[in-house]
């Protein structure tokens, strides 16, 4: 399958490829010991590494080394034992050392592949170039005042990871997917927070459109997006812009733009005859990064259960479908959750009521799993009373409602409420008694061969018993009775 753009004068393939910056999580930044927390009082957390004194020293934390070899670990990765810190040179007022201190030509993490899981169902593997660390810059605050600019250099320093990918994605969706993956990946090897309204996750998107066969077209870089919607908007407009220019015989420029969320297009910022010419050396203040197998080999032996394989394993042990699976080991948070509603209870049950009315009551509240009302064992305790028939499924969507609002135990809510499943059966024959007394042109429609009129007397006697009789011993009492 294709995802080729029809134009006016036939189709077209985008290229997508993108350089994602994560924040590594670290108590302290990448060459000083200063905080790194998110939210603290600007200029509060700046050492004067951080600053850009004179005379300042860098001093690699270790913390950070090892969360990029892990990140590189889990993305498949090649782990490069002998790397190197540049000097990535440009002036800007949030940059005072007047360099960002980051890697070339010899990056930390070499190649490696993102498996991203697509709507339909199919998964692609798209390749990464390179994993390398650098430092962020501070941040310019242009709105607090009409003619002057802040500066809070918080930021300053705190150790990034930049993942570049190839150019191998080939639609918006595949792009979302990949981000989405990627920082899956990062949340469940703790090295990411992947919060991207924090801006602990954004990207720069590269575009361009080619002819089927064709070479790689020339390409538009869209900086720092922050959200994969945003990212989505931007590839969507960058594809019609580029097909547009190139159908009326244009051609495209290569340059970075700007993504505008108001309007939902991008503007050029600056174009390649006024790039940046970085003047990029070895840091002379720090010496090449050098560690050996063994330092890699005991972060391999920590690394958790991946979402790949996870999702595997789902399939294999539980039987659960790939759908079903996917969902659940999308986020870290979720199948932990999971694994502890499933354990000793029916794991497709379990997969069912936690991807169903769970979610949907969470989402309702708009929360996270982390601050769910109720707890895994709770849900547990709930599918527990459907197995041994006190509630009926349907019983239990309602108590499960009551769950989130009161944050009660579903025992305790059935008891209160006297909610249990009526299986005896001479409560329940009294009541189709009733019915078939009071009904006797239904009864003779379904003696006359009607038989979806058993739906209606199943309703009916439900109806009486404000839904708490066994529906299956409903059934089959209504039957016996019926039979003329
Ligand atoms: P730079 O460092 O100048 O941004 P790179 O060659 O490192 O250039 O590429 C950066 C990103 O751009 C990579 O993610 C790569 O996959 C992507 N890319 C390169 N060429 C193209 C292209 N023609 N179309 C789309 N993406 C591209
Ligand atoms: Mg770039």
């Amino acid at each position: 399958m294709n995802n080729y753009v029809e134009g006016a004068t036939g189709p077209w393939e985008v290229v997508i490829g993108l350089e994602v910056h994560a924040q590594v999580i670290s108590q302290s930044k990448l060459f000083s010991g200063a905080a790194t927390a998110f939210g603290a009082e600007a200029n509060s957390q700046v050492s004067l590494v951080d600053a850009g004194l004179p005379g300042m020293l860098p001093v690699i934390n270790e913390m950070a080394v090892e969360q990029a070899v892990r990140s590189g670990l889990g993305l498949n990765a090649k782990i490069n034992n002998y790397s190197v810190f540049d000097r990535k040179n440009y002036f800007y007022a949030d940059l005072p050392q007047g360099y960002q201190i980051s890697q070339y030509l010899q990056p930390i993490v070499g190649e490696g592949i993102v498996s991203v899981d697509l709507a339909d169902g199919s998964s692609r593997d798209i390749g990464v170039e390179r994993l390398h660390l650098e430092q962020d810059a501070g941040k310019s605050i242009h709105d607090r005042h009409p003619t002057k600019t802040y500066v809070d250099l918080n930021r300053s320093g705190v150790a990034l990871m930049e993942i570049v990918s190839k150019p191998d994605m080939r639609s918006a969706e595949e792009a979302g997917a990949y981000v989405r993956k990627v920082r899956a990946i990062l949340r469940y090897l703790g090295t990411c927070d992947g919060n991207m309204e924090e801006g602990s996750m954004r990207a720069d998107v590269n575009v361009s459109v080619r002819r089927p066969g064709d070479d790689l077209g020339t390409r538009a870089e869209i900086k720092n997006v922050n959200s994969i919607r945003f990212m989505q908007q931007a590839i969507a407009y960058e594809t019609t812009r580029q097909i547009d220019i190139l159908e009326e015989g244009g051609s495209i420029d290569q340059e970075t733009r700007l993504f505008d969320a108001q309007t939902g297009t991008t503007r050029p910022m600056r174009s390649k005859e006024e790039a940046h010419d970085y003047r990029y050396f070895p840091d002379p203040d720090l010496l090449p990064l050098e560690f050996s197998h063994e330092f890699v080999d005991r972060i391999r032996a920590t690394l958790p259960e991946l979402p790949d394989t996870k999702k595997q394993r789902y399939m294999d042990e539980l039987g659960l479908s790939a759908h079903d699976a996917g969902v659940l080991v999308s986020e870290r948070d979720t199948a932990a959750f999971y694994e502890q509603v499933a354990t000793g209870r029916d794991a497709k049950v379990a997969a069912n009521w936690v991807q169903g009315e769970f979610f949907a009551q969470l989402s309702k509240l708009e929360r996270d799993i982390a601050d769910s009302p109720v707890s895994a064992g709770q849900l547990g305790g709930l599918i527990d009373l459907i197995a041994d028939n006190t509630i009926s499924g349907k019983i239990a969507k309602d108590v499960l409602e009551i769950m989130f609002e009161s944050g009660q135990d579903a025992a305790a809510i059935v008891e209160e409420k006297g909610l249990k499943q009526v299986s005896d059966s001479g409560a329940i024959e009294g009541e189709i008694d009733t019915i078939i007394a009071a009904n006797p042109d239904k009864v003779a429609e379904f003696q006359s061969g009607k038989e979806k009129m058993i739906g209606w007397f199943v309703g009916q006697v439900m109806q009486a018993t404000k839904g708490k009789a066994n529906p299956q011993l409903v059934n089959q009492l209504l039957r016996d009775k019926l039979k003329p």
